[in-house]
C-alpha cells in the first residue's frame, strides 16, 4: 500500500502560490504529495500581476532576470522562443530574446506551463488541484490544518502556505465617488478587468470608453501602475492631458542596464539609513563625475538589500520607509522599455505635468472629479478639475488595514499571525513559520510573497519569490517529506520564537 500523500494547503493561487506548487513538486515529490490551491481567480499562476488583459503590460527587466529556476536563468527565454505569441515581443538591438521585455501576459502563460509541466512529471507522486475560492478561516490543529472556503467546503491538509499577495490600498484622501463616477479605485479596471480577475460589473472600461479623447486625467501616483494606466489609455486613444498627483511629484525612470558598479557598501553594515544615504551619495558623485550611469548602483545595494534589512533595527527600518522608501522603489522598479517609449513621447507632447502635494479629498460623479490638493511647500489649496481620476498608489501591505478581506481579519482576531515589521504583513521565522501573537512559531502554517513584506522587506518580486519558494519547498522536503510519517504521530511541539 503507497504511503499516505502529505497535502499542502496553499491559499492564494497567484504567482507565490504557483511557484510554491511547483518548487514543491519539483524538489519535494519523492513522497506522494497533494497541493490543494485555494484561489477564486479562473486561472493559476497569474494574480494581481500577470492577469492584465493588456499586451503593452510588460515586466520591468529582461527575460533573463525572470526564469522561475534560478539555476537556469536562460529558461524563460527558452520557453518563449517556442511559443507564437512571443513573435510580437519587440526585439532589443541584440536580437536575442534574453534581453527582450516580456508582456506580463505572457509570462503568466509561462508560469501556468511550468506548473503544467512540474505536476506531469511527479507523475503518480504530485497532484494539483484548484479550489475555486476564497479562504474565509484557518486554524493550526494538533496535526494539521483546517481551511475553511467561502463555499462551505472545509479541507484538511498536513501545512498551508498563506500566499494571499496584495490586496488593494486603502487611500490617505477622503474620496466621495458615486457609484459608475470618474473615480477609479482599481487603475487595472482600465483594462476591462476588475481586481479579481473577473469582468467588472459596472462599467469601468466604459468610463475609459466615455472620456472626452482630449479630456485631463489625474494620477494619484507617479510609479510603474501609473505607468500601466498610460499605456492602457493612449491604446484606447486618449490624446489629452495628464496630471501625475505625488507627495514629492516623483515620476518613473527608464530602465537601462549600465554595468553595475563597484561594491561600495563592502562588508560592514553601513548601520542607519543616513549612512547608507551618505555612502549611496558619495558613489552617486563620483559615478557622475566619471560621466557613469547612477542606476549602476542599484544591482549593488539590491544584492545586499537582504543583509541590509536584517541589520537594521527597527527604528532604522522605519527611518527608511518614510525618508528613503519613495527614491529606492523608484530606482528598482524601473521603466520597461516600450512602455518607456510611450511614456517619453506623451511627455514629449507636453501632455504630461506632475504636482506636488497632499491630496486632501476627491469628489467625483458621472461627469467628472475635482481633486483638492495641498501642494507640497504651499498653504493655500489648489483644485484641479478632471475628467478622470485613477488611484495608480499601489499595494496596500498592512493587514489591519485591509478591508473586506475575512482571512486576515479572522487571523488576527485569534492570533494565529502577528503584523509584522512596520506594521506590514505578517510576521515569520526564517523557516518562513508563521509567528502566533503569543511568539509561538507554527508548525504548520508558512508564507510567502508580499505578505512578507515587513519581515524580510524585498519578497515582492520574481526574483525573491522565487528564492523563497525554493527555500520553503527545500525546507518542507528535509523536514517533513524524507521520512515516513511516524506509526504514533508525536504530541504538537510548540517552537518558542526567537524575536
Ligand atoms: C502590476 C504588477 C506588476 C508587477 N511587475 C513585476 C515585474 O515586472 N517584475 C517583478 O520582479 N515583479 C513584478 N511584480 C511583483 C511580483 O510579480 C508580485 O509580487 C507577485 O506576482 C506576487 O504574487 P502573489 O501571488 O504573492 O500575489 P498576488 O498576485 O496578489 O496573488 C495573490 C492571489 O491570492 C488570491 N487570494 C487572496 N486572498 C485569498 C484568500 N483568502 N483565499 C484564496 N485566495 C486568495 C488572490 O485572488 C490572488 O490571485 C509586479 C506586481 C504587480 C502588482
Amino acid at each position: 500500500m503507497g504511503a499516505r500523500p502529505f497535502t499542502v494547503v496553499i491559499i492564494g493561487g497567484g504567482f507565490s502560490g504557483a511557484v510554491a506548487a511547483i518548487k514543491l513538486l519539483d524538489i519535494a515529490a519523492a513522497r506522494p504529495l497533494r497541493i490543494r490551491i485555494v484561489e477564486p481567480r479562473p486561472e493559476l499562476g497569474r494574480g494581481l500581476a500577470f492577469s492584465t488583459p493588456d499586451p503593452a503590460h510588460y515586466l520591468n527587466a529582461p527575460a533573463r532576470l525572470f526564469s522561475i529556476h534560478a539555476d537556469r536563468p536562460d529558461h524563460l527565454a527558452h520557453w518563449l522562443s517556442v511559443q507564437e505569441e512571443a513573435a510580437d515581443i519587440p526585439l532589443p538591438a541584440s536580437g536575442q530574446l534574453a534581453d527582450a521585455f516580456v508582456p506580463r501576459q505572457l509570462y503568466g502563460a509561462y508560469v501556468r506551463a511550468e506548473l503544467a509541466r512540474a505536476e506531469a512529471e511527479a507523475g503518480l507522486n504530485g497532484s494539483v488541484e484548484h479550489l475555486r475560492a476564497e479562504a474565509i478561516d484557518l486554524v493550526e490543529l494538533e496535526q494539521g490544518v483546517r481551511v475553511t472556503l467561502s463555499d462551505g467546503r472545509i479541507i484538511g491538509g498536513d501545512v498551508a502556505l498563506l500566499a494571499t499577495g496584495f490586496a488593494g490600498n486603502r487611500p490617505t484622501f477622503e474620496v466621495a465617488a458615486t457609484p459608475g463616477s470618474r473615480y477609479l479605485a482599481d487603475p487595472w479596471s482600465l483594462t476591462g478587468r476588475d481586481l479579481a480577475g473577473a469582468p467588472p460589473e459596472a462599467g469601468p472600461a466604459s468610463v475609459a470608453a466615455d472620456l472626452p479623447r482630449d479630456g485631463t486625467v489625474v494620477f494619484v501616483g507617479g510609479g510603474l501602475t501609473m505607468l500601466d494606466a498610460l499605456v492602457t489609455l493612449e491604446r484606447k486613444g486618449f490624446s489629452g492631458r495628464y496630471v501625475s498627483v505625488s507627495r514629492h511629484g516623483l515620476l518613473v525612470h527608464e530602465r537601462r542596464e549600465p554595468t553595475p558598479a563597484r561594491d561600495f557598501l563592502g562588508e560592514t553594515h553601513p548601520g542607519s539609513a543616513r549612512a547608507l544615504l551618505r555612502l549611496a551619495r558619495a558613489e552617486l558623485r563620483a559615478i557622475a563625475a566619471a560621466g557613469g550611469d547612477w542606476q549602476s548602483v542599484v544591482p549593488v545595494i539590491r544584492a545586499r538589500l537582504a543583509s541590509l534589512w536584517n541589520g537594521a533595527s527597527p527604528a532604522e527600518r522605519a527611518r527608511f520607509n518614510r525618508h528613503l522608501r519613495r527614491y529606492w522603489e523608484l530606482a528598482l522598479h524601473r521603466a520597461p522599455g516600450p512602455s518607456h517609449e510611450t511614456f517619453a513621447r506623451v511627455r514629449a507632447a507636453g501632455r504630461i505635468a506632475t504636482r506636488a502635494g497632499r491630496i486632501e479629498d476627491i469628489t467625483a460623479d458621472a461627469q467628472g472629479a475635482i481633486v483638492r490638493l495641498k501642494p507640497r511647500g504651499g498653504t493655500a489649496h489648489e483644485e484641479i478639475r478632471a475628467d478622470l481620476v485613477v488611484n495608480c498608489t499601489g499595494a496596500e501591505y498592512a493587514w489591519p488595514r485591509q478591508s473586506g478581506r475575512p482571512l486576515a481579519t479572522n487571523l488576527l482576531a485569534r492570533g494565529t499571525v502577528r503584523p509584522g515589521g512596520l506594521g506590514y504583513g505578517i510576521d515569520i521565522d526564517a523557516a518562513a513559520a508563521v509567528i502566533a501573537a503569543s511568539g509561538h512559531v507554527s508548525n504548520a502554517i508558512f508564507g510567502i510573497g508580499p505578505i512578507l513584506r515587513g519581515t524580510r522587506w524585498e519578497a515582492t518580486t520574481i526574483a525573491e519569490i522565487v528564492g523563497h519558494a525554493t527555500a520553503f519547498a527545500e525546507h518542507l522536503a528535509t523536514t517533513r517529506l524524507s521520512r515516513r510519517p511516524p506509526a504514533v504521530p508525536p504530541a504538537a511541539s510548540s517552537r518558542a520564537s526567537a524575536a
